[in-house]
C-alpha cells in the first residue's frame, strides 16, 4: 500500500439500492481513509435482473453522499483489480454484517490478491442496527409493498416507491 498523499479507498458494490448500512460503511471509512469512491460494479448484479439501472443506482448514491464531498460516485467494468490500479485507490473497503459474509468476502479478496499482489482489504462492521439488513432484503419488502423507510435514505425510498408503486 502506497503512504504518500491522500488516502483512497475504493468501496465497490452492487447499491441495488444503496442502503442505510452501505451508508454507514462509507462514512466510517472516512475516518481511516481522505477519501471514499464508491463504485457500482457493472458485473455484480448481472446474472440477476436488477431492480434499478447502473446510471440510476450511480445517481442514488450521489444523492446521498451530496453532502460529503470527500464521497466519490461511479460505476466501473471489468476486473477490481483494474478498477483499483486505475483509479489509484490504496485499499478496498468492504462491509462484514455477520460470519455468513466472512467466507465470500475471504474468497473474493484472496482471488483478487492472486491477481494482484498489491491491493490490500479492509473489513468494517455497521452500527449494530444495520447488520441485518441487505439490498435484497429491501428490494424484497420494497416490492411486496413493505415499508422500508427505516433501511434507506429518503431520496432511495422515493425511487423505490415509484419503482415498485407501478407494478402493483
Ligand atoms: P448487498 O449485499 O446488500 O446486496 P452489495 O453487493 O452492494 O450489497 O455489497 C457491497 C458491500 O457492502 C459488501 O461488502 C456488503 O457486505 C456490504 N454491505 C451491504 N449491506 C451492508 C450492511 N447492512 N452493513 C454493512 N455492510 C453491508
Amino acid at each position: 500500500m502506497k503512504r504518500n498523499g491522500p488516502v483512497t479507498a475504493l468501496y465497490p458494490g452492487s447499491f441495488d439500492p444503496v442502503t442505510l448500512g452501505h451508508e454507514d460503511i462509507a462514512r466510517r471509512t472516512l475516518r481511516v481513509a481522505d477519501r471514499v469512491v464508491v463504485a457500482v460494479a457493472h458485473t455484480a448484479t448481472q446474472a440477476k435482473r436488477p431492480a434499478f439501472s447502473l446510471e440510476e443506482r450511480v445517481e442514488m448514491l450521489q444523492e446521498v453522499f451530496g453532502d460529503e464531498p470527500r464521497i466519490e460516485c461511479r460505476s466501473f467494468e471489468g476486473l477490481l483489480v483494474d478498477f483499483f490500479r486505475e483509479s489509484n485507490s490504496d485499499f478496498v473497503v468492504r462491509g462484514l454484517r455477520a460470519v455468513s459474509d466472512f467466507e465470500y468476502e475471504f474468497q473474493m479478496a484472496q482471488m483478487n490478491r492472486e491477481m494482484y499482489a498489491d491491493i490490500e482489504f479492509i473489513f468494517l462492521t455497521p452500527d449494530a442496527h444495520l447488520s441485518f439488513l441487505s439490498a435484497s432484503l429491501v428490494r424484497e419488502v420494497a416490492r411486496l409493498g413493505g415499508d422500508v423507510s427505516p433501511f434507506v435514505s429518503p431520496q432511495v425510498l422515493e425511487r423505490l416507491n415509484r419503482r415498485f408503486g407501478e407494478d402493483r
